[in-house]
This record gives C-alpha cells, structure tokens and sequence, in this order.
C-alpha cells in the first residue's frame, strides 16, 4: 500500500501534456514584464538505482525527491513529470540571479541523504537553466535549450547545473529542422570539404614571443554558412562522428606543424583537443603514433588537450593512454581547468604537463579579487608540480598585466590574436622576427 501511495504521488503530477498546457496559457496570460526559471533536473544514474533497489523503490526516491523540489522551490512554483526521472521546475523570478539560486537549492536539497528501508542513499541531480522569455518564448526553443544544457551538465560528470550562456546560444539557432539538419549532415561534412582548420596562437609571457597555435576546427555548412564548434562538437561526440573528425583534425594539425617548422620556425608546437569518445578509441595512440611518424615530426611539439570531465568520464582509460602517449614524448594539458571539478588531485595525479585555465577565470581578471586569489594559487601550485599553465581568452592589456605578475607561462586571447586560418598563422610567425619595439610586432600588421 505504502508503495503504492508513492507510485500514485508520481501518476498524479502533472506531466508533460500538462506542462504544454500549462504553457499555452502562461502565453496567453503572462505580463510582458514577467520573468521565470525553468529548471530541468534530472537523477544521475537514475537506472542504477531501479536495478539495484527494484523499480519500486526507484518509485520512492522518485517521489522523495519530487516532494523536495516542490518543497525547496516553493508554494508559487509548478513542478512537472517530464519523464522518467526528468522534472521541471517552474519559477517566477525577478532577477537572473535567482536562476543560480534556485538550480544550486534544488541540487543541494536532492544530495542530502534518503533512508529507503534499510538503505541509506546519497544522490545527485543535475540540471539545465533558462529563463523564459528571455531565453526563449516558445516550447520548443525552451525544451530543446533545457535538454541541451541537461546533458552538457551530465557530460561535466554529474552533480551540476549549467545555466543559459551567450555561447550557447549560437547553438539554438537551429531549432527544430535546422537543428536537426545540421545535427544528419555533420558526419558527410569532411568528405564535403566543408571543414576547416584555425590557428590561434600562443604566447609566451616572458619574451611577448608565439611558442605555439591551439588548431580550432571550423564548418562552414553548405546551406546555413559558419556553424560554431560550441554547437558542433556536441553533435559530432553525440553521434559519434568526432572520432573520424578527431582524426582528421590530428592529421590536419600535425601536417600544419611540420610545415612551418620545414619553413624555418622549428620551435613551434601544436595544440589539439581530445574528446571523451576519442579517449574511449583504443587506436588513439597508434594513430597519433602513425601521423606522427609520416609527417616525421618531432613529438614533443604535439600537445593534447583533454579536459577534466573526459579525464573523469574514461579515469582508468585515460591514465592508460596518457602514460604511452607520455612515453612517446607527446605533452599533455587540461583544458578550461576550473570549470569542473578543478581537482589539482588530477594535476598531481595524472600524467600531464600543462594546465589551461579556463576563460571564465580570466574573464574576472583584474577586478574580481577572489578569482584573483584562485588563478595565482593555481599557478603557484602547478609551478610547483612543474607544470606550466597557459591563461585561455585573454582579452585586454590589464588581464595580460595581471597573468605576468603571477608568473603565468603563456597566454591565448583575442587581446593578440582571433584564430586564425594557416596562412595568417604563418605571416604572424614570419612577424615574429621583425626588429621592433613593439611588443607584439606580428599583430599590428595583421589584424
Ligand atoms: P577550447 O579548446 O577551450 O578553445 C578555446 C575557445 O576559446 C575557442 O573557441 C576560441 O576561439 C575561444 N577564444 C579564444 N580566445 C578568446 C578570447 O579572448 N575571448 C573569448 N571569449 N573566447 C576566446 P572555439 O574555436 O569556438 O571552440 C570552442 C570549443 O570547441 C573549444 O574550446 C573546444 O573545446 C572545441 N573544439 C574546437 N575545435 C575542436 C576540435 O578540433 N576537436 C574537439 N574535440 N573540440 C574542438
Ligand atoms: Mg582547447
Ligand atoms: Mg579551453
């Protein structure tokens, strides 16, 4: 009987024809002036828990955790079933900042503990973020949005939200056929000579000197023109297709490499990221082996870059790899540090030589005090370890400043250079020799 209750608790919330309901009529209701949240929350291994309990114990956390949402957003707030383990809280907010508030009580208020008969549980959620109208007016847009950033935050490893940001907007441009479209023609986009490669550079702080370029893929869709890698690359690791791109990219990028280095730069190396699924090919190594070896380049210049939620989502794998790639004499980095987990356990513990902090950090410089403190402790600590770290999305002459009083190693950034395609990367490097007082002599000219 008591299951039962519970299972009846789950049958009678509204759900998702009640959420299109409900929907319709806040449209045809709602001031211009209102604003809400719309949370979309989500158990982490949620099947774990039916197969290892029973599904009707799966029915009672459920339920637990719906009456906890409800409780934690509030008497105003409407709570949907969208499916299985998917809810959907709504809020009247006032401010944007109360996006944040009411996704980080939701996922705090889900972790605390849950006594179902003699088990103890600690579960985690996450969630994807976004204000209506602002984000989106209709229930497609809305309900793609959610589902999007729902999985970027499980992508992250779990027990986290990801709120709406501008870079993710580019993605939501292709709604509905568009989307769907772009999402059918990514895997034909090589063959169609649609792809291609940017450089931007890397700069040492020390001598103001490029030290190397990260190679940023770019398509150029045949019918809707530049599509951002902010939108593709999601694609390309959820169909799969990254692995052939991937690929590509590394042959691409080490080909690049060696031809500047036969035109006299030779001490230039190359940056490439990795994603999880290419971590989870075996070949990963013996094919980076391979393109080395037929372009016949030295490879120390070839610098990975992985970030911490593919490390986290293949650990056991990843050290695997990293240890032969390592051998190898291929460098290693994580990318965007301090947007996941931003353990330095990992920097201790793995196999790497670089860290990238992410340009969320860099953005906070050189105003935001506390983002101060973390970026220098980070820098201290990687020194430490003998670790370089590279600063990602430098944009002014004050943020530079500040990375070069903490003793940063180099930096990436609009402040000297966009990508760029190989032929300018290549002009930048001839640039680089030029006799001049000017700090950043292969910039002026170029850009
Ligand atoms: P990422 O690896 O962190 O690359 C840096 C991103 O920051 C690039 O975006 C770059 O254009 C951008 N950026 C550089 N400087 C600045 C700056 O000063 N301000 C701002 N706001 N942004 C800056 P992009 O090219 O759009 O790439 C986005 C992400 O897509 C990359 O982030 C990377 O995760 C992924 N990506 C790009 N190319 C590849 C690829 O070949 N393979 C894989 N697996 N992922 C790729
Ligand atoms: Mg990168
Ligand atoms: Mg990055």
């Amino acid at each position: 009987m008591y299951d039962c209750d519970f299972a009846a608790y789950l049958s009678g919330m509204p759900d998702r024809s009640g959420f299109f309901e409900w929907f319709e009529s806040l449209c045809q209701e709602r001031n211009p002036a209102d604003k809400f949240a719309f949370v979309l929350v989500d158990i982490d291994k949620f099947r774990l828990i039916n197969h290892a309990l029973g599904f009707k114990n799966g029915d009672r956390v459920l339920a637990e955790m719906a009456e906890r949402s409800k409780h934690v957003a509030g008497a105003d707030a409407c709570l949907f079933r969208m499916a299985g383990d998917t809810f959907l809280a709504i809020k009247r907010i006032s401010s944007g900042q109360e996006l944040r508030e009411l996704a980080h009580s939701l996922l705090r208020e889900i972790r605390m503990p849950i006594s179902i008969g003699r088990y103890k549980l600690c579960i985690s959620a996450c969630a994807g973020v976004c204000q209506y109208p602002k984000d989106g007016d209709n229930v497609n847009t809305l309900l793609t949005k959610l589902d999007i950033l729902l999985e970027k935050a499980k992508a992250a490893g779990g027990d986290n939200y990801r709120i709406c940001a501008k870079e993710d907007t580019s993605c939501f441009e292709y709604d509905g056929s568009r989307y769907y479209e772009v999402y059918k023609d990514i895997g034909y986009a090589i063959m169609r000579n649609e792809m291609q490669m940017n450089y931007q550079p890397i700069v040492e702080l020390k001598h103001n000197r490029i030290v190397g370029f990260e190679a940023l893929l770019r398509w150029n869709h045949r019918k809707y023109g530049m599509v951002s890698p902010a939108c593709f690359i999601p694609m390309a690791e959820k169909s799969n297709d990254i692995v052939p791109i991937g690929d590509w990219v590394l042959d691409q990028s080490i080909r690049q490499c060696k031809a500047w280095h036969n035109q006299g730069y030779n001490d230039v190396s190359i940056s490439v990221n990795v994603s999880a699924n290419q971590l989870k090919d075996s070949k990963l190594c013996s094919k980076v082996k391979k393109r080395l070896e037929s372009w016949n380049l030295n490879p120390s210049f070839l610098e990975l870059e992985l970030t911490e939620s593919a490390l986290i989502s293949n650990m056991d794998e990843a050290h695997r790899m990293l240890d032969i790639l390592r051998r190898m004499g291929v460098e290693i980095s994580i990318d965007d540090f301090g947007t996941g987990y931003s353990s330095l356990n990992y920097v201790t513990n793995l196999n790497i030589d670089l860290i990238k902090i992410d340009k969320s950090y860099v953005a906070a410089l050189p105003n935001n005090r506390k983002r101060k403190v973390i970026i220098s402790a980070i820098i201290r600590a990687a020194h430490e370890l003998d670790k370089k770290v590279i600063a990602e999305g430098v944009e002014t002459k004050e943020q530079c400043e500040t990375l070069r009083e903490f003793g940063c190693d180099c930096f990436q950034g609009y402040f000297y250079s966009k990508p760029v395609s190989s032929e300018i990367a290549t002009k930048m490097l001839a640039g680089r020799h030029m006799p001049t007082n000017n700090p950043f002599p292969c910039r002026s000219s170029l850009l």
